[in-house]
């Protein structure tokens, strides 16, 4: 196979500090640690050289996880983000401790205001959190996490004879062949089975960290360390709690009421696991481009970012034109899809694991949304301002799917653009039924330390079937109860819900662009454009919506789905 071509080599001339080098860096943070402020000026030039460093760090931390993550079979790759996550990381982390320290005890900082006020309350928020000897505990979360990484990047199924990515089998868990799909479903399961044990086993590690590092720095709980971490300012775990009794109480029997609707049109007598991806009106699954050659992808969907409008499209060619597109599934890559920022390079890259279907071109639109939303709020200042919490950081993306919706006939035919759109809000339900169930399950988790792996695995077994009452287990029980085996589980800890709270922001944009395109986009990007450099209530105000999860949101969205999907 010919040797993938690196796409940073051309930016690296933009890098101005030493980053990988241990000494250097170590010098860069203690002349900066030694400047004096005290004068206004001196105060911006310190925050200034301070983002310069902070960029840098960001940039090797994406450059060294994508090239990993493209590859995970290669020693060199592994090495240069283990050095990162192993040596330089935990450098920064202690420099930026006393750099908060002199920045927060600087008279003449206390005085700045804008943007500032939120600078502050981010800093002495990670001082609140600060412990020394969590560094250590990162250092090794981070090596448990990236041997997670691996195990499921180096992971194949053997199907009918041949070796073959899990993604490749996307296509058949979607036959209208049901003893195709079956199978597919049995081979899946078979390929997980072979890490499942293993990956419980660092999981539990991982569980122990965690608890412990909320532990060291005086929290009662990892979830309320957890919840700080990400900067949760406006809401907690009881907002949590309440959003998972509005998905029961409204959305779970839209849910029901559709899988009885499937199970009656396929005239099965009951749902298995494998029958809930297959078209009811027995349509092939839609494929859109031929797996491997993403070229007719990447143009169509240039052609509907263009037709949303011209400074989005403008992006959109950056990244193609850079080569920072890494879409088709092949042997050797780690699971899933995502997009990574180079704040050096100002830069944006999409990792993902297509294999043709439609969903991979809502996949692309998501992560385009991701970028789009970086180069929006790229001037803001002092850096740190443009690095989203997770409530904001969903919002972009989420978004450009629905808008990319309203213009894929530039891409698709009639047909195919009306069966996305059907099949994209039907995910919409599912969004919610999932991410409830996800962080149900995380609380559970890290309210019963020192629970076993069986546990864990009934508990999540408990939960599947209460959240999905109409589907028969029978005979699968071993390979729902691993099923929670997936990267938000185990490595984002609390990051679910994120995507119900930001679905809603996105129907609130897509409606008002429905009504409106141009007032659509108006919305996206100013709330885009502010980064972090508001509150977070005050940024979902800029996107024309309210930060609301609760029961008052959760009810007409059910309402509104009812309609929407005819049922
Ligand atoms: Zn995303």
């Amino acid at each position: 196979m010919a040797k993938r071509l690196n796409p940073f080599d051309k930016f690296q001339h933009l890098k101005s500090i030493p980053i990988t080098d241990e000494a250097q860096l170590k010098n860069i943070y203690e002349d900066l640690l030694n400047m004096k402020i005290t004068t206004n000026e001196e105060v911006i030039e310190f925050q200034k050289r301070r983002d310069v460093i902070e960029k840098h760090n960001v940039n090797e931390m994406a450059e060294s996880y994508f090239l990993m993550t493209t590859d995970v079979a290669s020693d060199e790759k592994k090495n240069r983000k283990d050095y990162y996550e192993q040596v330089i990381a935990p450098i920064a982390k202690e420099y930026e401790e006393k750099l908060n320290r002199k920045f927060l005890e600087s008279s003449i900082a206390q005085k700045l205001d804008g943007p500032f006020e939120i600078l502050r309350r981010n800093q002495k928020n990670d001082m609140d959190l600060f412990c020394k000897e969590n560094i250590e505990i990162q250092k090794e979360i981070d090596r448990l996490s990236s041997v997670l990484t691996e195990m499921q990047g180096k992971l194949m199924a053997n199907w009918q004879g041949e070796l073959v990515t899990l993604p490749d089998l996307d296509p058949y868990l979607e036959s209208n062949d049901r003893e195709v799909r079956k199978q597919a479903y049995e081979c899946f399961e078979k390929a997980k089975h072979t890490i499942a044990d293993r990956t419980d086993e660092i999981f539990d590690q991982l569980l122990n960290l965690r608890n412990q590092m909320a532990k060291n720095a005086g929290f009662k709980s990892y979830t309320t360390y957890r919840f700080k971490e990400m900067m949760r300012f406006d809401w907690d775990e009881s907002h949590c709690f309440e959003f998972h009794a509005a998905v029961k109480k409204y959305i779970l029997p839209i849910k029901n009421k559709l899988a009885i609707r499937r199970k009656e049109t396929l005239k099965y007598t009951s749902l298995k696991p494998y029958d809930l991806s297959v078209d009811i009106h027995g349509r092939e699954p839609l494929m859109i481009y031929q797996k491997g050659d993403n070229s007719s992808l990447i143009e169509g969907i240039g052609k509907v970012i263009k037709a949303i409008d011209e400074e989005l499209y403008g992006y959109f060619c950056k990244i193609r034109d850079n080569s920072l597109l890494d879409l088709d599934a092949r042997e050797n890559k780690a699971p899933g899809g995502y997009m990574v920022m180079y704040p050096v390079f100002e830069q944006t890259s999409i990792f993902d694991n297509g294999v043709g279907m439609s969903s991979d071109a809502l996949v692309l639109l998501h992560e385009l949304g991701h970028c789009f939303h970086y180069f929006l709020g790229k001037n803001v200042w002092p850096y740190p301002l443009q690095q989203w919490s997770s409530e904001v950081a969903e919002g972009g993306s989420m978004s450009m799917e629905f808008i990319g919706l309203e213009k894929m006939s530039e891409y698709l035919d009639k047909e195919k653009c009306e069966r996305m759109r059907a099949e994209r809000l039907e995910r919409t339900l599912g969004l919610f039924v999932m991410t409830a169930k996800g962080d149900e399950f995380q609380h559970w988790l890290y309210a019963n330390p020192g629970h076993t792996k069986q546990m864990r695995r009934e508990k999540w077994l408990e939960l599947s079937k209460e959240y999905g009452r109409e589907v028969d287990y029978e005979g699968y029980e071993d390979n729902v109860s691993i099923s929670w085996q997936f990267p938000h589980i185990l490595q984002m800890p609390f990051y679910l819900i994120d995507y119900a709270i930001s679905e809603l922001l996105a129907l609130s944009i897509w409606d008002r662009y429905k009504v409106n395109p141009a007032d659509g986009i108006l919305h996206y990007k100013k709330g885009c454009s502010v980064a972090a450099s508001k509150t977070v209530p005050e940024i979902y105000e800029l996107f024309g919506t309210k930060l609301n999860f609760g029961e008052s949101a959760i009810a007409p969205l059910a309402k509104r789905l009812e309609v929407e999907l005819k049922i």
